[in-house]
């Protein structure tokens, strides 16, 4: 295989998968919060809490060789849900409730749009777009990114 950038033809050249994978640091970090609280007879109580925190820390190659994501439909359900539940004031028999209903379920109805084409996106264009980032590299030297095809 021989990798050569587009631009400037150097062979020194990282695959994105590579470079973000080596710029991405699993961090686990304990953190320590203190709470004060007044009581209403004017007694203080302090308490304290410990918590740990799992995370990914990414530097800035890596966050330019990031891969696409899929879209988060899970989160466009929820907000769905939560538009079509006053939709349900039209069956309240008030005009208030009727238009409101009415309101929402004109929002809804987007919602469930965006929901289908987040589907949609998640279905054919993100694999295209994974598989893409999967073939592409970047030069070490000009910082070009370019797809390879075999
Ligand atoms: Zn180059």
């Amino acid at each position: 295989m021989n990798l050569q950038c587009t631009q400037c033809n150097s062979d020194n050249v990282t695959s994105l998968s590579v470079l973000f994978d080596q710029g991405t640091t699993h961090v686990q970090t304990k953190s320590t919060s203190v709470g004060v609280g007044l009581g209403s007879n004017g007694s203080v109580g302090i308490g304290g809490a410990t918590g740990t925190t799992h995370g990914t820390h990414q530097n800035v190659s890596a966050q330019k060789a990031a891969p696409p994501s899929p879209k988060n439909v899970a989160g466009w359900i929820g907000t769905t849900i939560l538009a079509a539940l006053p939709v349900l004031g039209i069956f309240e028999g008030t005009l208030k409730g009727f238009i409101s209903g009415l309101i929402f379920g004109v929002i809804t109805y987007f919602c469930i749009k965006k929901v289908r084409s987040l589907i949609e996106y998640n279905k054919t264009e993100f694999p295209l777009e994974y598989a893409r980032w999967q073939r592409s590299f970047s030069c070490m030297r000009c910082g070009n990114v370019f797809e390879f095809s075999r």
